[in-house]
């Protein structure tokens, strides 16, 4: 048995009327706020949600200047290895994949969202999940 979080953070989750997700979480805190944007689907919940809880797990790490860095590689690897506990091995990946910034969160809705079959935006599906 693994967990992400000791325990389940609040989750503040809006919808918002642009293009694009805002997401933040506060481990600090135990608080997620999410603000889904026009044309949000059911990948990008999910992805959103797992990488925001991620952040709760994932072990300091700093920049080469001394800066918190918030997707550094040992966050991005926590992210692709819970995601292919949870997904499965359609999400294994070599090394490279999970340098540091947002392209392992890019890669894993990309291919989330082609296992789903969901390439166009829903947002009533994204709505009933939450
Ligand atoms: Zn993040």
């Amino acid at each position: 048995m693994w967990r992400l979080a000791k325990r389940l953070p609040s989750f503040n989750v809006r919808f918002g009327s642009s293009v694009g997700t805002s997401a933040h979480a506060r481990p600090y805190r135990w608080r997620v706020t999410i603000i889904f944007g026009r044309g949000v689907d059911r990948a990008k919940v999910e992805e959103t949600v797992l990488h925001e809880l991620c952040h709760f797990a994932a072990p300091h790490e700093t920049t080469s200047d001394g800066r918190e860095a918030h997707h550094g590689d040992a966050f991005n690897w926590l992210l692709l290895d819970v995601a292919k506990r949870l997904w499965g091995t359609e999400f294994d990946v070599g090394p490279g994949v999970a340098r540091g910034g947002y392209g392992p969160s890019r890669w894993l809705l990309k291919r989330r969202r082609k296992m789903l079959g969901t390439t166009t935006a829903d947002d009533k599906l994204a709505a009933r999940l939450l």
